[in-house]
Formats: C-alpha cells, structure tokens, sequence
C-alpha cells in the first residue's frame, strides 16, 4: 500500500470538518442563499461516512461497510440536491428523499444477503450516478460564472471517476463476498481524490456564492426600490460613461400636478400611482429602450437607435396610455397625467448629462404648455 488508509481517512474527515462548519457559516451571514446550508448538511453526512469507514480495514464488518456507504450515499443526494437549489432557486426535498431512499435502500439489498462485494460494487456505481447528476445540474447553470462552475462540475465528475474505478476493481477481483474491507489502487485513488475534490468543490462554492452576493448588492445599489426601475444611478452608470454613440433618444417624463395627489388621495396613493406609471412604461418600451425612475415623479426613457420620429411616436404613447388608463389606489381611482420631454441626438458628439438637459428643456416647454403634452427638442436644431 502507497499510503496509510487511517492517515488519509483523517485528513478526508478533518478537511471535511472544516468544510462543513465554514460553509455554515457563510449560510449564516446570507440565509437565503440555501444551497451552502444542503452543501454543508451534505459535508456534515460525508464526514459522519468518513468516521465510519475509518479503520474498517482493521475492525470490517458487512454492517459497517454498508452504514458507511448510507452517509456517503445520503451526502451525495445533499449535494445534488444543493446544486439543483444553486440553479433554480428552489429544490424540495421530496425528489432527493427518493432518490436518497432507492440508492441506499438498492444498496442495502446485496448488504443485507451478505454479499458485501457485491452491495460495494452497486453503491459506487449509485454513488458514480449522483455525482454526475450533480456535476450535470451545476453544468446547466454555467452561464452564471462560467469559469467556477466548469471547474466545479468538473471536480464532481473526477469524484464520480474514482467511485467508479472503485466498482471497476471490486468487478476485476470478482468477490461477491469480501474476505475484509476492499484495499485496491482504486481505493487509494478514492481516497486522494475524495480531498482534493471536497476541499476545491468547498472553495468553489464559496466563491460562488460570494459573487452572487456582490451581484445581489449591485443589483439593489442599482434598481429603485419603489417601481423596480433602474435609478438614477444606473442609467448614468449605462449612458453616461462615454460620449452617445447616436442616434439615441430620451423620453423625460414627469407627473402632472403630482403633488396634489399626495395632498388629497395620501401618499400611499401616490405610491400606486409612481407604480402603475412604470409599468405602463415598462410595458410600451419593451426591449426598445431602457426605463429608469430618476427621483421624485421624474422619470427617463433612454431610446438607442431612435430619431426624433420614432421617440416623439413612443413618448405620444405614453402620454395617452397614462391619461387613459383608470389609475387604481388604495384610496380608490385617482386621474393623473404625466408631460413629456423628448431630446435626440443624432450624432455622436455630445454626452448624455447635455442630452438629458435638453430633454428637460423640452419638458419645461411641455409643462408651459398646459401639461399632458410631449415636446420634442432636436439636439442637432439647438447646437
Ligand atoms: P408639476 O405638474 O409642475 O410637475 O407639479 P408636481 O406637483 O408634480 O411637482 P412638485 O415638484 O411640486 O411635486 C412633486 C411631488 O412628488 C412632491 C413630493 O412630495 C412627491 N414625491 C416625491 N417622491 C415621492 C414618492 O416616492 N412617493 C410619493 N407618494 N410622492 C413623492
Ligand atoms: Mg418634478
Ligand atoms: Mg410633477
């Protein structure tokens, strides 16, 4: 034998000690994220197979050896079970309960007969099955973190590799009733990889789930809270980087005699309202342009591609939609009207803080104009 088995066995169950109480606690400083808290309940089942198996060699019986499978068997379901969590958002227990059932309970079979050579070769094969499952889920949702998730997927299928090679040398020996705990190449192979594997997966997934919480922070740093638009921040963030690549058009729009909604219906009021105008505008833009709420009753639509035609056609819309639509409170139905600004840059010359500026200018005009109305400034006619 290359290396002591006892030796190796410690170090697999301390690292997965280790794992287990750090990925805990990472759950615990953002609970939502519930695919750290299976992985590591997973680890925990593992750990719990390592103790077993340790130092079955010197002490084997066909009870052990199937009790250690069980936890590995049910630690592997966890995973799984975590991955599809990882990728979907949600992964009920009902599914990895079965599964977890027929994999320990079909291994529990040949066990139960005393054929433990046997029992062995079926549970690595089962174990071989759910780590790829695994490795598949987390495939499917490589678009988040390419790079990371391969890798992790990629250490699932190593795992399932040496479980397998683990059936494929019990096959080679050909016991269906073992004369003691199996001690082949493929277990020590088992063995190194069973480390490397669960400490690179446990990182990983650390890593993983640190990024999703940077992005969840971005995304609420970026997003108004209120309507669910992009805020004032973001649009600056998405337009006002560079010079306007042209032609592109903004819409700014602003809430006719808003305040007096708030004086009569009550500020929740006038909460519905801020809502249901950014869904009628999120619904007419579409794909075609970008809303974002810029503060107060003061919104913006950014139309790239669009000339003066087409944004003063999408600013009419809105426009007449709003006053349209019956406006639903929960102080009852409330009428209100939104004027509109509109300024186009056809060139790429100038930057988006000036564009803006012209729309607002525009929309002085609007609001000069009487209200519930759309004016359209030319940034070229103004230059
Ligand atoms: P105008 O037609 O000239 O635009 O008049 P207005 O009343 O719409 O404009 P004004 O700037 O006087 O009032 C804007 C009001 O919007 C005042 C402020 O209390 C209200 N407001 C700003 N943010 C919110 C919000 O998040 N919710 C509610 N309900 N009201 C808000
Ligand atoms: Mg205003
Ligand atoms: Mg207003």
């Amino acid at each position: 034998m290359l290396l002591d088995q006892t030796s190796l066995m410690l170090a697999i169950g301390f690292s997965g000690a280790a794992l287990g109480v750090t990925l805990f606690i990472a759950w615990l400083s953002a609970r939502s994220e519930q695919f750290l808290f299976r992985l590591a309940v997973g680890v925990v089942a593992l750990v719990c197979g390592v103790a077993v198996f340790s130092g079955y060699r010197e002490d084997y019986s066909v009870a052990r050896h199937f009790l250690g499978f069980m936890f590995v068997l049910l630690g592997f379901c966890l995973a799984w079970n975590s991955a599809r969590h990882f990728r979907t958002g949600s992964a009920p227990a009902g599914p990895t309960a079965l599964i977890a059932l027929l994999t320990i309970g079909t291994t529990a079979v040949p066990f139960a007969l005393g054929l433990d050579g046997l029992g062995a070769i079926v549970a690595n094969v089962l174990a071989t099955g759910v780590l790829v499952a695994t490795a598949i889920e987390l495939w499917r949702a490589r678009a988040e973190a390419p790079v990371p998730i391969r890798v992790t997927a990629a250490l699932y299928c190593v795992g399932a590799t040496s479980f397998f090679l683990c059936a494929l040398a019990l096959v080679m020996e050909g016991d269906m009733v073992l004369p003691g705990a199996p001690a082949n190449w493929a277990e020590e192979i088992n063995a190194i990889v069973a480390i490397f594997a669960m400490s690179g997966i446990g990182a990983l997934s650390l890593a993983l789930h640190q990024s999703r919480l940077a992005r969840r922070h971005q995304s609420e740093a970026m997003t108004d809270p209120l309507t669910g638009l992009l805020n004032r921040r973001a649009l600056f963030d998405r337009f006002g980087q560079e010079p306007l690549a042209g032609p592109i058009a903004v819409l700014l729009c602003d809430l006719d005699h808003f305040k007096s909604i708030n004086d009569i219906h009550g500020h929740a009021a006038g909460d519905d309202v801020l809502r249901q105008f950014a869904s009628t505008v999120r619904q007419l833009v579409g794909a075609q342009g970008v809303p974002a709420r810029l503060g107060g009753e003061e919104f913006a639509v950014v139309l790239p591609g669009a000339g003066a035609p087409q944004a003063a056609v999408m600013g009419e819309r809105i426009r007449a939609t709003f006053a349209g639509c019956g406006l639903e409170t929960l102080a009852g139905p409330v009428t209100c009207t939104v004027s509109i600004g509109v300024a186009v840059c056809e060139e790429p010359r100038d930057g988006f803080e000036t564009l803006l500026g012209q729309a607002d200018a525009a929309l002085y005009a609007a609001k000069r104009d009487g209200r519930n109305r759309v004016a359209v400034r030319n940034l070229q006619l103004v230059a």
